[in-house]
């Protein structure tokens, strides 16, 4: 590096330095401000010189769902073992640039979300962050428009792939039962380490696959044997031999009891702090939380056993992380199950078919096969252009079949919310709310009265909608109802 780029890279972690400070000292702003004075002083190409004082070096979160709680959970553990920056539920460049900006640390964490080429720069952030780990969660298909432009599938897949492809070190850790993921992996075995983790437990997914899942090699059919969340399962393709991997670290022995679940971790990987093998082998009780969390959960536990410095403690740091684990560690649009009165509600997020599956699946788990023909679903729906997420949404909602769906925009088009629910309407019964986006508190009271005068004893409330602005204070709303009557 030229010494005025140096003087320029070394002015603008000043300048980030020093604004991190003082946002730290005033309020919001924080999480990407910092970051993004600094690559506008220090241009993109500074930021290596910032990636570089991390002694071990940066891992990289990125997937359709489960981001945020997987990151959360890696950084649990993580910071047992070694000093940590961090940032999740940011999803920029500048998030990270802003992370960055810390004095000596051992290992940056990192949510990543990308939506698409054009809006990411994820082979750009790849090669500036240079990082050792790049984690897949799993990928599913979302937001099929971006700001108003078509992203097809595989546009969407391959802005996925190019986090990791220019990665000549380091590990890629990705879902062995995810073949979107799986096949990501399989691209960069000749390059770098690649870790698989998968499930291995008896409960299965016996309702249909939500759109086609074709193989990522040759288009071909995938045939599963077995499928524990949607396109997440033991597949194989019949006509050019993909098929998923053995996981080179399992969940196995799920054992479910109403309010804790216990697992077992098992499996040998390679720890890139110290360049040796290690293995694991233990049994940990976890909050009733849903496989996709089993999921988020596996995830974490891979990305720790491959990047902590003291390999020695990994079973005592694993067992003491999930042994105080609780439901607070996921986000405030997350499905949760509670009782409003004599009936039981399941309430949050899924933004996309596979999270409303989960959804689904997480209430059967928890309340049992009397779930069938006992339940009203409130659904809420996606905006205009999101046909596909729909169509998803359709093929969870037929399959459950509740007696009435009640329908509600979710996004901003009312009228959208109208034509979904003309195609809904074939199949189910159901009926339509014409609720504005501007006027969410009325979305959100009649929503909350939908529930306080259902006749039936299940209650799922699922679909699209914000985070906290939507989510989160209906539940609030739901719970406080519940509190006061
Ligand atoms: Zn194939």
């Amino acid at each position: 590096m030229g010494l005025s780029r140096t003087i320029r890279c070394r002015t603008a972690e000043s300048a980030g330095k020093l604004s991190k400070h003082l946002i730290k000292l005033g309020s919001g702003m924080g999480k990407s401000y910092p970051g993004y004075l600094f690559i506008q002083i220090g241009s993109l190409k500074c930021v290596n010189y910032l990636a570089r004082k991390l002694s071990i070096g940066s891992i990289i979160i990125t997937g359709t769902n489960g981001k945020t709680t997987s990151t959360k959970i890696t950084i649990l553990l993580l910071t047992k073992d070694a000093k940590l920056t961090f940032n999740y539920e940011s999803n920029t460049i500048n998030a990270i640039v802003t992370g960055l900006l810390t004095g000596k640390v051992d290992l940056g964490v990192f949510e990543y979300g990308i939506r698409d080429v054009k809006h990411g720069i994820p082979d750009t952030v790849c090669k500036i962050v240079d990082p050792v780990g790049v984690v897949y969660t799993n990928i599913s298909r979302e937001h099929s428009q971006v700001s108003g432009r078509e992203n097809p599938f595989e546009e969407y897949l391959m802005a996925k792939q190019l986090l990791s492809t220019p990665m000549k070190r380091g590990v890629v850790i990705c879902n062995a039962d995810d073949p979107r993921t799986t096949i990501i992996g399989k691209n960069k075995e000749q390059d770098t380490k690649v870790t698989y983790y998968g499930l291995d437990i008896d409960l299965e997914d016996k309702t249909p696959l939500t759109g086609d899942v074709f193989c990522p090699l040759c288009h071909g059919n995938l045939v599963y044997s077995k499928r524990y969340l949607n396109h997440r399962g033991i597949y194989e393709c019949i006509s050019c031999g993909f098929k998923r991997p053995e996981p080179d670290i399992k969940l196995t022995k799920l054992l479910l009891e109403k309010e804790k679940w216990w697992v077992s971790l098992v499996g040998e990987i390679y720890n890139y702090s110290t360049d040796k093998n290690v293995s694991i082998d233990l049994q940990v009780p976890l909050p009733a939380f849903g496989i996709h969390n089993l999921y988020n959960l596996l995830c974490a536990v891979t990305t720790y056993v491959s990047f902590t410095p003291q390999p020695e403690n990994i079973k005592k740091t694993i067992i003491d992380t999930c042994e105080t684990l609780d439901l607070s560690i996921l986000p405030p649009g997350r499905f949760e199950i509670f009782k409003v009165k004599d009936k039981w509600v399941g309430m949050g997020q899924g933004d996309n078919g596979d999270a409303l599956k989960a959804n689904i699946q997480f209430m059967e788990s928890y309340l049992g096969d009397d779930i069938t023909g006992n339940t009203a679903f409130i659904y809420t729906t996606p905006d205009e252009g999101e046909d596909e997420i729909f169509e998803d949404h359709l093929s969870s909602l037929n399959s459950l079949n509740p007696v009435i769906v009640h329908v509600i925009p979710g996004r901003e088009s009312v009228e959208a919310g109208r034509s979904y629910y003309n195609i809904l309407k074939e199949s189910l019964h159901a009926d339509f709310y014409p609720l504005s986006h501007e006027d969410m508190d009325k979305r959100i009271d009649k929503i909350r009265d939908l529930v306080k005068e259902s006749s039936y004893k299940y209650i799922i409330v699922s679909g699209c909608g914000p985070e906290q602005y939507m989510w989160g204070n209906l539940k609030l709303r739901c719970k406080s109802h519940k509190k006061n009557s």
